[in-house]
């Protein structure tokens, strides 16, 4: 095997576990997967990961973008959480192990600030997950995890 052929064969695991890592989940919403995504990799000033989730779950959806944009959230994916998305009151949150498969991860330090958000009343041991909610394929609507933001 020489040097050439290596190289894409690593190319090619590579491209295929950041595949399976960008794939939004059966029935994860919108806004969890952006969140989860941007947790990840970070915002890079796009709609990557919300036209990511269009084209793969909604491409219908023609007017995501517009939308978001009437939202607040007109030029990345980040402005989402700033002006149009927040946790709602009891977002599904748990400590459990099967979070690492259906959630995204906070770290400790994050759960404590939260943990007033979220109604958790004792200390989370080490980590814990939010889990989407799910919603009907097709749909570009948050799940219960969120609420919209009341701008005046
Ligand atoms: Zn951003
Ligand atoms: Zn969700």
């Amino acid at each position: 095997m020489d040097k050439n052929t290596l190289d894409s064969d690593v190319r090619t695991i590579i491209d295929g576990a950041s595949a399976r890592l960008l794939a939004p989940r059966p029935g994860e919403c919108l806004v969890c997967y952006v969140f989860r995504q941007l947790g990840e990799f970070g915002c890079n000033g796009t709609h990557r990961f919300a036209e990511g989730y269009r084209d793969r779950t909604a491409p219908r959806a023609t007017a995501l973008l517009e939308r978001l944009g009437s939202m607040g959230a007109c030029c990345c994916d980040c402005e989402m959480f700033l002006n149009a998305f927040t946790l709602a009151h009891k977002p599904w949150i748990t400590s459990m192990p099967f979070g690492e498969l259906i959630g995204t991860r906070f770290d400790r330090d994050e759960a404590v600030d939260l943990r007033g958000a979220f109604g958790i009343d004792e200390p989370p041991s080490s980590t814990v997950y939010l889990c989407c909610r799910l919603v009907r394929r097709g749909s570009t609507q948050p799940c219960g995890n969120w609420s919209r933001i009341r701008r005046r």
